[in-house]
């Protein structure tokens, strides 16, 4: 159960709530967000909601029967929109390319994937300065000095940042420099920096564990939602099977069914969904037909070099031609009614 409380609701009303609760035997868990109050009610007892929602300083009450509740569509069935400033928007009808490295590697780098993204319209740029790489002898990233670097460029040229943040400990050091908080796939369920990561106002993209299920991926969301950062997307990564023929599988049934269980926008990645770069225009397409917000994706000027991933990365041919193709498909989508 969702109860959105009146901003101004007084000491009063809030101790009569709490008894109300207490009376039916619901635990009751306060959420404060950047936008709303909440309180989510857990319990067994099936009764009458009418009875709290026409209690003064109550705004509105909803049944949400599922684990996760407050990014639940269930309670709220309007698309949630996130908002990066200066008319960059994903999600509810507004279509976003993100599109940059697999790792960010030097300020050459950094300019020439810069130019590349300006000229193609794209408004987003992805890079990571720490990465988790299977092996501790790769490349493991930049680090804060490069993202301070990237940031720099990025600035100067409009675009704005997405980047994996690892642990807790660098959430702080990393705020000013980022626009949007990627957690990787690794971590989709390390819930200490799910909870940290709750508690800051910057958009966050959570990534699908490697062998993660929809509802885990929605929970792992409710853990930021309920430590009162509103601002999530979800992205569906591919997820391992017993499949050799590529890297993952992308699965992109999970597209339309996170859609469905949730408000949040849904970004589609077919660069790690597949991991061969000469299909990763095909399974982009079809996530934007699935009906993804957005679509994150590797390019780089010259993959054969990259430090990491070059297997799946563009280059900057493949990645013109795939952009224009992205923005005429979201259209597409959009003129069939899909
Ligand atoms: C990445 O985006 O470069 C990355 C490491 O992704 P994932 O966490 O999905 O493997
Ligand atoms: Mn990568």
């Amino acid at each position: 159960m969702i109860i959105q409380l009146d901003k101004d609701i007084s000491t009063d009303q809030f101790d009569k709530l709490q008894e109300k609760l207490n009376s039916i035997d619901y635990k009751s868990v306060k959420v404060s967000t950047q936008f709303q109050d909440y309180i989510i009610g857990v319990g067994k007892k099936d009764f009458d909601i009418r009875a709290i929602g026409t209690m003064e300083g109550i705004k509105d009450i909803h049944k949400v029967s599922d684990a996760y509740k407050l990014v639940s569509r269930k309670w709220k069935v309007k698309e949630t929109q996130i908002d990066l400033g200066d008319g960059v928007k994903i999600g509810a009808g507004a279509f976003q390319i993100m599109a940059g490295p697999c790792s960010i590697e030097s300020e050459a780098q950094i300019e020439s994937t810069i130019k590349h993204l300006v000229e193609n319209g794209v408004q987003i740029m992805r890079g990571g300065v720490y990465k988790p790489r299977s092996s501790p002898y790769s490349f493991r990233g930049l680090g804060i000095d490069g993202l301070k670097l990237w940031y720099k460029h990025a600035k100067a040229n409009g675009l704005k940042i997405i980047t994996e943040v690892m642990m807790t400990e660098q959430i702080e050091d990393m705020m000013d420099y980022v626009d949007i908080f990627q957690v990787g796939a690794r971590n989709s369920q390390n819930f200490n920096l799910l909870d940290a990561l709750g508690k800051v106002d910057k958009p966050i993209m959570l990534k699908r564990g490697i062998s993660g299920t929809i509802d885990e991926l929605l929970q792992a969301a409710e853990y930021i939602f309920s430590n009162g950062n509103e601002k999530i997307m979800l992205c569906e990564r591919g997820i391992r099977s017993y499949e050799k023929a590529y890297r993952n599988t992308l699965d992109i049934n999970a597209i339309p069914i996170l859609k469905e269980k949730s408000h949040l926008p849904v970004i589609v990645d077919p660069s790690h969904g597949i991991g061969v770069r000469k299909f990763v225009e095909s399974v982009a397409l079809a996530g934007v037909m699935a009906g993804a917000d957005a679509v994150i994706m590797e390019v780089h000027e010259c993959p054969e070099k990259a430090f990491s991933d070059g297997q799946q990365t563009l280059n900057y041919q493949e990645s013109v031609k795939l952009i224009d193709q992205l923005k005429r498909t979201s259209a597409f989508r959009k003129e069939i009614g899909a």
